[in-house]
């Protein structure tokens, strides 16, 4: 085992039994996204590193440390990528479809942060997320806020808390951005080595510090919302209503300000107490700048990414997952003609769509039916020399061990009947 070789620190193998709740998960979102009119769109996980760089922000925690940055063969620095924005803008003008369009687009993949790994966050991890353009009013905020909180709802979870805050537009930011580091550099003596090399590049990164001195320090840190023009006052009192409307209940946290440069106006967070330090689950906003950035005309956006593992983490604690599908069937056959007899059967079966095992190698009776009980399969099916005389199957249920015999006739008719009766 010593010289075997093992995966990467942070990067996770999804193995055999562990996905069911994966699998739940992708087909609630993939349903209730559809109920919303969104439609999935699959993209590269590798794309040229500029344009993380351009959307991103250059001096943000992921562009400047985290990403998996490499030349390729022909010399292009290319980066996998590290959240999944970026290139569904980068796609939207390749192909075009922002003029004068509404785009309702939805994505789930695997994305790649050199963090260091811990419970919940990992170098390698999934963020399935929504993105809409071409809709600058708060209904669209509230629209996707409403989306996770379906998805919630439909997943059976409760308990998680919805935070909002508003980033204004780059105007009013950029005043506010003065503020702050006017009340910071005021205080520079509360500030850790951390924050004060964001002073100068993100300030307002210092807002979510985890440094007890820091959080002391911003609990009198000058409010955003003296600093928005009237159009972003007004956008986020209408976001508020229509939250209330809808009965989605909120908290404004007016020192979320997300760790993505391009986020204007609405950005919010859902989070639990019940996952440690690692307690966001979703995170989004609005981005009606970011297009324009990346080369388009202007085109208003908002979106949100949830991170799969940690609320597949908070759906097991919740036991909120259901269990993985039994096998229906397991074939015994214990001479060359009974297999092909159990060739045949395991697709009738299979068409009638039951899952079905149909034993491969070793002809011993009692060994294929130990393999039938490692099969955790519901029934096996005994096809023995004596079954294809009578032109009978027996039945074994593997739960209790009962035996039955049943004419090959009527065995789909009977089978079913046995199997629906276990669901
Ligand atoms: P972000 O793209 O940073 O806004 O993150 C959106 C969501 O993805 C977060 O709320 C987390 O749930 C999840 N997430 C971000 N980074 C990681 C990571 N390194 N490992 C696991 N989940 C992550």
């Amino acid at each position: 085992m010593s010289n075997s070789i093992q995966a990467i620190r942070g990067m996770n193998d999804q193995l055999p039994g562990e996905l069911a709740c994966w699998q739940q998960l992708e087909q609630t979102a993939a349903e209730v996204f559809r109920l919303f009119g969104y439609r999935e769109i699959r993209l590269p996980v590798v794309e040229k590193t500029e344009l993380f760089a351009r959307s991103i922000g250059q001096s943000t925690d992921i562009v400047e440390k985290e990403m998996y940055t490499f030349q390729d063969r022909n010399g292009d620095q290319l980066s996998l990528r590290p959240e999944g924005t970026a290139g569904v803008v980068r796609a939207m003008l390749q192909h075009g479809l922002l003029h004068n369009a509404i785009q309702r687009v939805w994505y789930a993949g695997a994305m790649f942060r050199h963090e260091r790994p811990q419970k919940g966050r990992y170098r390698q991890f999934h963020q399935i997320g929504v993105e809409a353009y071409g809709m600058s009013e708060a209904d669209l905020d509230v629209e996707i806020i409403s989306m996770t909180s379906q998805l919630w709802k439909q997943l059976g979870l409760s308990g998680v808390a919805l935070e909002i805050n508003t980033l204004g537009t780059a105007e009013s930011r950029k005043t506010y951005r003065s503020a702050l580091v006017e009340y910071y550099q005021a205080n520079r003596e509360s500030l850790d080595e951390d924050s004060l090399r964001r002073l100068d590049k993100n300030p307002l990164r210092i807002l979510d510090s985890k440094n007890d001195a820091v959080i002391e320090l911003n609990k009198k840190a000058p409010d955003i919302l003296e600093y928005l023009d009237n159009d972003s006052k007004e956008h986020f009192q209408r976001v508020q209503v229509l939250l209330d409307k809808l009965a989605i209940s909120f908290t404004r946290n007016p020192k979320l300000v997300r760790g993505l440069d391009y986020y204007g106006r609405t950005v919010f967070e859902w989070t639990t107490d019940k996952l440690g330090a690692q307690s966001a689950i979703c995170g989004g906003g609005r981005y009606d700048a970011l297009v324009e950035k990346l080369g388009g005309k202007p085109v208003p956006a908002a979106g949100f990414a949830i991170g799969m593992e940690r609320l597949i983490e908070l759906l097991k604690i919740e036991q909120l997952c259901q269990p993985e599908k039994r096998q229906d069937i397991y074939i015994v056959q214990t001479s060359d003609t009974a297999l092909e007899l159990g060739l045949s059967m395991a697709m009738e079966f299979r068409d009638a769509g039951f899952s079905v095992t149909g034993n491969i190698g070793d002809t011993s009776f009692k060994s294929q039916l130990k393999k039938a009980n490692k099969s955790n399969a519901r029934l096996a099916l005994i096809i023995g020399d004596n079954e294809l005389q009578t032109n009978s199957i027996t039945v074994k249920l593997l739960d209790d061990g009962t035996q039955l015999t049943v004419s090959r006739d009527n065995l789909l008719a009977e089978t079913s009947k046995y199997l629906a009766n276990m669901e």
